[in-house]
């Protein structure tokens, strides 16, 4: 998928950047939808060798190199677990201060930058308030509340929305059936990660179960409270999968509130997430919904 497609109006913006040799050394991309993707293609452009009207061409050695992410002066930082440690901000700053292998530029793009430590972050913000030249740093985020306000001051921000009637026509384009290229264009930001969800048979069989359950919900189906355990826990089985599992949630909520006008639910599912992020079990944030829905 082209970031000139799902992202028209934010490749227009950077391609008079990039053109004009102007990049800015700190961004915040705000959003997942194809904003590392977009952080490749601008690094591309610093470093291709058969720029096309000082565009990057995609073809040549470093072009794909960068892509498969396997270029020396082009780094991709990415958590350790659920942080970004101070020693992997340190290490990458050390860096940063020594002149690239391949030429002077160099590119640094942090993914999940809210998971930042207090540490790590700070660290990074002295590079960011004193940047070295020919040095480009691109933080990634999908939780702008969560990155440290300093960091958020000193960057340049960038919202990367997520265009679903694009994605989703896409996905259909990429043989994913229509039924479930609106699902998919919800609960994923990229073409890789549909596809993967698209061919898990945990995350099939963990749709059509959900499917029924927020049906046996609205109905008001006391079942519903036993199907978590039974049905729902078995198949979402790790936190990944449970996070997948309220992106469907939401989305099948969605289509059950444009039947029923009941916003009860949706309130009651917001409430179970907000529970979920603060480390309650999949299993009782998901029960206490069913009590609060049926019972109160
Ligand atoms: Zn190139």
């Amino acid at each position: 998928m082209d970031i000139r497609d799902v992202q028209p109006v934010l490749y227009q913006r950077f391609k008079k950047i990039v053109q004009k040799n102007s990049l800015f050394h700190a961004y915040l991309f705000n959003g997942d939808y194809f904003s590392l993707d977009f952080a490749i293609w601008l690094a591309q452009s610093l470093f291709c060798q058969q720029k096309e009207q000082h565009l990057p061409c995609g073809k040549c050695r470093n072009c794909q190199l960068i892509a498969a992410n396997d270029f020396s002066d082009v780094r991709l930082i990415q958590p350790v677990g659920n942080t970004i440690k101070v020693n992997q901000v340190r290490e990458l700053i050390s860096e940063m201060s020594q002149t690239g292998v391949e030429g002077n530029q160099r590119v640094f793009i942090i993914k999940s930058a809210d998971l930042l430590s207090p540490g790590a972050a700070n660290a990074l913000l002295k590079f960011i308030e004193e940047p070295n030249p020919n040095t480009y740093l691109f933080l990634l985020t999908n939780q702008l509340g969560r990155v440290l306000p300093t960091i958020q001051s000193r960057t340049q921000i960038i919202p990367f929305r997520k265009n679903f009637f694009a994605f989703s026509e896409d996905l259909k384009q990429h043989d994913i059936l229509p039924t479930k290229a609106d699902l998919l264009a919800n609960v994923t930001n990229s073409m890789s990660d549909a596809q993967l969800l698209n061919e898990s048979q945990w995350f099939n069989q963990g749709v059509q179960f959900v499917q029924k359950w927020v049906t046996d919900l609205a109905n008001g189906n006391k079942e519903s409270f036993v199907a978590v355990g039974a049905k729902l826990v078995p198949i979402f089985d790790d936190k990944e999968k449970q996070k997948v599992a309220f992106n469907v949630l939401a989305y099948y909520f969605e289509r059950q509130m444009l039947t029923s006008k009941d916003s009860r639910l949706s309130a009651n599912l917001f409430e179970a997430e907000k529970n979920f992020q603060f480390n309650v079990s999949f299993q009782n944030c998901l029960e206490m919904l069913v009590i609060d829905s049926l019972w109160r």
